[in-house]
């Protein structure tokens, strides 16, 4: 059998989404899927792109998110037209309603930062939501309406992905379990499955909430766990909603193919996917309290998807493992793995573990164009002090002028931030992370069009995930 350039574990969005754009680029691909695509969390998603609906506050994850559901529009339209699959895009809005005086308030502070940010959302007194949205019940005391949020139908979108990977020429195997690795030093050299045993370049593992199994295969800790979300679905003749509406107790979405999900449990009980008559009924009385139409319309089906949880702080694991020379991580997008798909999928592009020089990950620029450049170096000068790698310059090739040297934080590891502009060319910035990881200095580096940084600050602060995770 001839050997993949990259071998993805996983047939989700995640997965799916990293094997379109790899093979688009020319790497060739081969993605695993144990049972058939989207059949875990990818196929029962309530699929709402909702960057701004889950923005709690100004930072790297909103960065990530907006920056990802600003590429839904052009890939909708892409996969239409190269696969004549509809991923039922909709750029529709969300609403978020407020049902007491203190939510009204955490909005509207809510509002106040995100508009300061430059983001579009809209303050709607009680009585305009039950003019715009009249098919709503219960007590209201305003709501923001997200205009720029939207949805996909999850299911839709993942095959998308898939196929469209496979007409680009990947090989997309389903019914193919992985079950081990075969390694050599610091490297995979051959991926075990129930089917025999695939020799892989490069191997990522997007497995959703089974990735820390595999991780612990490879004797390094993901902390990832499953957290299962039952929904209802319901079939109506007319739509009853423009937009998906989200409350403190659930949500509706409903879709362009006629069916209103109505979400979601929230449990953690390991890997048990089953509804269960609880799970139902506590949707059902939400259902028929905030849309009192409902009370005459039986539910079509009941299901259930394992989300990736992602531990302490649900953020997902993206990028190399640094114990090992050609395994990378796609996984623990928690509720947000529909909206992350497509900026999860840019991370790994040209993605090529350099053995020299102490490179450990060389990742391309997100947007696709010619400025960016990111790379993840790893020190060997242990001892060093962040501080004193920082002012140094070390492992920079591209003097810069005018640093800025400032304290950061990813996640729990220290950093040191080093913002500058480039000699050469001023409209470019360089931002760069010394992070100090158990005995090893990491510097993660970026140029990028100044415009353009506010996303590539987002990536940064997930991938560094992957080193915590690790250490
Ligand atoms: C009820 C619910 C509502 C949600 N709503 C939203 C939302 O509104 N917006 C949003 O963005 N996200 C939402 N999510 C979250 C989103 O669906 C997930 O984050 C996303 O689907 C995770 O994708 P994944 O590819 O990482 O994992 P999965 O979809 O779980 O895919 C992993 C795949 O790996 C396969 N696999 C596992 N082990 C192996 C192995 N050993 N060998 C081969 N294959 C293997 C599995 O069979 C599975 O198909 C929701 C999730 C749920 C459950």
């Amino acid at each position: 059998m001839s050997k993949p350039d990259v071998l993805i574990i996983g047939g989700g969005v995640i997965g799916s989404a990293i094997a379109y754009e790899l093979q688009r680029e020319g790497a060739q691909v081969t993605l695993l899927e144990r049972t058939s695509i989207a059949s875990g969390a990818s196929g029962v998603s309530a699929a709402m792109l909702e960057a701004q609906l889950d923005a709690r506050e100004e930072g790297p994850f909103t960065e990530l998110a907006l920056a990802s559901r600003a590429l839904f529009p052009d890939l909708s339209q892409q996969l239409n037209e190269f696969t004549g699959i509809d991923i039922g895009y909709e750029a529709c809005g969300i609403l978020r309603l407020a049902t007491d005086d203190a939510e009204r308030r955490l909005l509207r502070d809510r509002l106040e930062w995100q508009q300061a940010r430059g983001l579009s959302a809209e303050w709607l007194e009680p009585d305009v939501v039950a003019l715009r949205f009249p098919a709503l019940g219960g007590r209201n005391t305003g709501a923001l309406f997200y205009k720029d949020d939207g949805q996909v139908i999850a299911s839709r979108f993942t095959t998308g992905l898939a196929e469209g990977a496979r007409q680009y020429g990947a090989v997309i195997r389903e019914g193919i379990q992985v079950t081990g690795f075969k390694t050599n030093g610091r490297r995979v050299t051959e991926v075990l499955t129930d089917q025999g045993a695939m020799s892989a370049g490069q191997v990522i593992l997007a497995a959703g909430p089974w990735s820390a199994g595999l991780a612990r295969r490879l004797n390094f800790s993901l902390p990832i766990e499953p957290v299962r979300g039952q929904m209802l679905i319901y079939k109506t003749v007319e739509r009853l909603l423009p937009a998906p509406v989200y409350t403190s107790e659930g949500y509706f979405t409903p879709k362009i193919d006629g069916t209103l999900l109505v979400g979601s449990t929230a449990e953690r009980v390991g890997f048990t996917c089953e509804t269960t008559p609880l799970g139902i009924e506590k949707l059902q009385s939400f259902a028929t309290k905030r849309l009192p139409i409902l009370i005459d319309i039986p539910y079509a089906a009941a299901v259930a998807g394992l989300r990736p949880g992602s531990l302490p702080d649900n953020l997902p694991a993206i990028g190399p493992v640094p114990d090992w020379d050609n395994v990378s991580v796609a996984a623990g997008h928690y509720r947000n793995g529909i909206l992350l798909a497509p900026i999860t999928a840019k991370l790994p592009l040209l993605w090529q573990v350099q053995e020299k020089n102490n490179v450990v990950g060389i990742l391309s620029p997100v947007t696709g164009n010619s400025h960016g450049a990111m790379g993840i170096l790893k020190s060997s000068k242990k001892g060093l002090s962040i501080q004193e790698a920082a002012s140094k310059g070390l492992g920079v090739s591209a003097r810069a002028a005018g640093w800025t040297l400032s304290h950061a934080r990813f996640g729990r590891l220290p950093a040191v931030k080093v913002v500058s502009s480039l000699k050469n060319d001023p409209s470019q910035k360089m931002v760069q992370y010394y992070v100090q990881a158990g005995d090893d200095l990491f510097l993660i580096q970026c140029v990028a069009p100044a415009s353009e940084w506010n996303a590539y600050s987002g990536l940064f602060a997930t991938m560094i995930r992957t080193f915590q995770f690790s250490n």
